[in-house]
């Protein structure tokens, strides 16, 4: 597939049929696997030979879905697991243990924010956040001796902060470490991080690739260019030999190219199990198969409703990157020429009283904690996930009280707008 377009990869990536066989990628739904001796299991087993035999390893109909998304960002090879958090989970827990540190942008997915601040602390692993739009002296001074990653989001999840992924790679290379960048909200229809520098692109599938609020889901994928052996002292799990598998040196014996997918695989998912179902990947697959057609819809929606409410005298200001007003502006046209992502946010002027009211009067937005999907949808974190906060707290958390997060589905624009421009005249 490498030769194809991106469009051609989401629609026939990861899976070639035979003669006679499915043109549709199969749903495997089995657990495990038969062979007819003990011997042919063991090659399984010893990594000697490649093939299934439990699914909480490997499944057939997930390593299709996931050789298209690795087909989709250019890398040498991915996994799915059951959601966007155990992909970063995942990501970084591969290559860190006990007295590790990890630098990480500060303006990232909530759910990240506190796996790393909070859950991954409780494991013995620091961080050090860092403001995504920092120098260069001030990132190069974050890192320690035992710094073994480095991690932001390609577009911030709800900030919509872009991240300068260049200068985030190159810091993470002069100090030894991968770069890992969390793709959910551009897709690689928009962004391709690995061929910006960035080492492990993670995603919560349950996002843009789905795209229809379906299934819950994440993929890793590697871009098999990071030389552990290299930078042996600092990866011991991936530059050692394993213990609890047989001995296997991973960085030896599968390269690259093969060894983190194979380690995430052997260890972590053996022992956490954060598989996704094969229902889910094919699901999964049938959004990936109209990715590069939704992408375009999605960023035209967003770019239409940023573009009205930048004009309206109810809107207090409005946060959305491919606009020339925003901070963003010239990073964003660098990484995505093309456009980002259709979540646009806002701040209505009036706080919590005109928020509610608009939120009331809204006909087509429905209000939903979720984003990404085809279905336009709006959230207004006051008085919602954020309704335990004063408004002081809001204000000083970044998400004032008429803070609105709007996610541009694939309804018609002027619809959209319309609708806006209602539930605005309402307040
Ligand atoms: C939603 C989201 C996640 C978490 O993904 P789940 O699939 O909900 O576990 C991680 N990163 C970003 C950027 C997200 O938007």
């Amino acid at each position: 597939m490498s030769d194809y377009s991106i469009n051609t990869k989401c629609v026939q990536g990861g899976y070639t049929p035979g003669n006679g066989e499915p043109r549709q990628i199969p749903i495997i739904q089995s657990t495990t696997f038969k062979y007819d001796t003990s011997e042919d299991m063991g090659k399984l087993f010893d990594l000697e030979a490649s093939g299934y035999f439990y699914s909480r390893l490997q499944n057939p109909t997930c390593d299709m879905v996931a050789k298209k998304i690795c087909e989709l960002e250019g890398g040498a090879a991915a996994m799915l697991t059951s959601s966007g958090q155990a992909a970063n989970f995942f990501a970084l827990f591969n290559i860190c243990e006990t007295g590790s540190h990890i630098v990480a942008s500060s303006s990232i997915y909530g759910g990240t924010f506190n796996l790393i601040s909070v859950t991954m602390k409780k494991m013995g692993i620091d961080v050090t956040f860092v403001d995504p739009d920092c120098s260069e002296e001030v990132l190069n001074a974050a890192f320690q001796d035992n710094t073994r990653a480095v991690f932001g989001e390609s577009i911030a999840n709800p900030a919509l902060t872009v991240l300068d992924i260049e200068k985030f790679a190159n810091a993470a290379h002069a100090h030894g470490v991968p770069l890992v960048v969390d793709n959910t909200f551009p897709t690689p229809v928009n962004l391709r991080p690995i061929e910006w520098g960035a080492d492990i692109v993670t995603h919560s599938t349950t996002k843009y690739m789905d795209g229809h609020g379906a299934c819950i889901g994440g993929v890793i994928v590697d871009a098999g260019k990071f030389d552990w052996m290299a930078n042996a002292d600092k990866f011991p799990g991936l530059c050692t030999p394993d213990d609890s598998y047989h001995g296997i040196t991973y960085a030896e014996k599968f390269g690259k190219e093969g060894a983190f997918i194979t380690k995430a695989t052997s260890q972590l998912m053996r022992d956490f199990g954060c598989v996704q179902s094969p229902q889910s990947a094919f699901i999964l697959n049938l959004g990936l198969e109209s990715l590069h057609v939704r992408m375009p819809r999605h960023v035209e929606n967003g770019q239409a409703v940023a573009e009205f409410l930048e004009g309206h005298d109810k809107i207090e200001y409005v946060n959305y990157p491919s606009l020339p007003s925003n901070k963003y502006y010239e990073v964003s046209k660098k990484y995505m020429p093309n456009g980002g992502c259709g979540v646009v946010s806002f701040e209505i002027k009036g706080g919590r009283e005109a928020a509610e009211k608009f939120m009331k009067n809204l006909k087509l937005a429905a209000i939903e904690t979720h984003v990404a999907d085809a279905r336009t949808c709006c959230l207004n974190p006051a008085t919602s996930t954020h309704r335990q906060m004063s408004d002081e707290q809001l204000k000083a958390a970044g998400v004032p009280a008429g803070l609105v997060r709007m996610s541009c589905g694939l309804e018609d624009k002027n619809d959209l707008i319309k609708d806006l421009a209602q539930a605005l005249d309402a307040i």
